[in-house]
């Protein structure tokens, strides 16, 4: 998806400071911060919300959390949120799905 901002930061077109990069996923700062840590796990594969979801990609989305509570634990967060905004109505602005990970420690 050309015109995906989040596209754009998983093909290094956006220079983005990965804290974690496999082939499924990355892991960045969110650029406004909602919180004292605020990260985003954003799939490689361009999905434009939870409600697009293909037989398959819960694969990708389990691996998302399992990689947001790897992330937490390393970073030494003993309480932390995961959320999916869903949809415009849902209060997603980026439509390239991606997880919050938002904590008051950090
Ligand atoms: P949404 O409302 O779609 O769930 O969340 C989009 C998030 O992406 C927002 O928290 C916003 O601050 C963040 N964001 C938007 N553009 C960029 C960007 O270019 N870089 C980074 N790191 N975060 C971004
Ligand atoms: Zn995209």
């Amino acid at each position: 998806m050309s015109d995906c901002i989040f596209c754009k930061i998983v093909d290094k077109e956006i220079p983005t400071e990965f804290l974690y990069e496999d082939e499924t996923c990355v892991i960045f700062p969110d650029i406004n911060p909602a919180a004292k840590t605020h990260l985003l796990v954003v799939p490689k594969k361009h999905i434009p919300t939870i409600a697009d979801l293909e037989e398959g990609d819960e694969k990708i989305v389990g691996h998302m959390v399992k990689k947001a509570k790897d992330i937490a634990k390393e970073k030494g967060l003993t309480g932390y949120k995961l959320q999916f905004n869903v949809g415009k109505d849902g209060g997603q602005e980026i439509f390239h799905i991606h997880l919050h990970l938002t904590s008051t420690q950090g």
